[in-house]
């Protein structure tokens, strides 16, 4: 699957916000948008938030959610036009949908840094979902699904980096951890209001109802 190979830095600093994607990096003074004030690629702070449109609100936010979850545009439309298919309030099932998949779920589990590292980790053969090892980073999750580490990914440094580090993570509660032996499960689908994102999921269901 085509993924984003450019740049990470340079989407925080063209959307200027922090959009966290590169784990500890975000919170050290190695962080670009600290390091540079914010400005934004080009080298010249905008104004562009003073008289953006509508629609550049919209598109800016819309945005702000696929680059916060890496996807590429083909990626986060067909994830929107399943959510507009699904029975509930369509920016409601959009975050549940974008929450559910195997990348995010491996992420907030603590078994990764970043979002594009759990990427990497599924697509190595590292994670097992119900037993089976699964490298399709986009597959969505079912109340119930048990994520763990295969045979091959124990035997990583990644895995004795995590193993450490694990105790210091707390995850959602919509899913939980045995930090013994590095299991996670995916309880349920979360409850809008308790995901925290950097996005309004019903400015993006206005971009895409235009
Ligand atoms: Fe964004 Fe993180 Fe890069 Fe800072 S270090 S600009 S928050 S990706």
């Amino acid at each position: 699957m085509a993924r984003y190979t450019g740049p990470t830095c340079r989407l925080c600093r063209r959307l200027e916000e922090k959009l966290m994607l590169k784990g500890e990096r975000c919170n050290s003074p190695m962080c670009a948008m600290d390091r540079r004030n914010g400005i934004p690629p080009g080298g010249r702070r905008s104004r562009r938030r003073q008289r953006i449109s509508e629609r550049g609100l919209q598109l800016r936010e819309k945005q702000k959610a696929r680059n916060t979850y890496g996807l590429l545009e083909r990626q986060f439309h067909n994830l929107f036009v399943k959510a507009s298919k699904t029975r509930g309030i369509t920016g409601d099932v959009f975050v549940q949908l974008l929450e559910s998949r195997l990348d995010n779920v491996v992420y907030r589990l603590g078994f990764a840094k970043s979002r594009a590292q759990a990427r990497q980790i599924v697509r190595h053969g590292f994670i097992m979902l119900n037993g089976h090892k699964t490298d399709i980073p986009s597959c969505l999750l079912k109340s119930g699904d048990v994520i763990a580490w295969t045979d091959k990914g124990i035997k990583t440094e990644l895995y004795r980096g995590v193993a450490e580090a694990i105790t210091d993570v707390s995850v959602p509660s919509w899913m939980s951890v045995d930090k013994e032996k590095l299991v996670g499960r995916f309880i349920a689908l979360p409850v809008v209001g308790e995901v925290a994102v950097n996005f309004d999921a019903n400015v993006i269901v206005e971009y895409y109802s235009r």
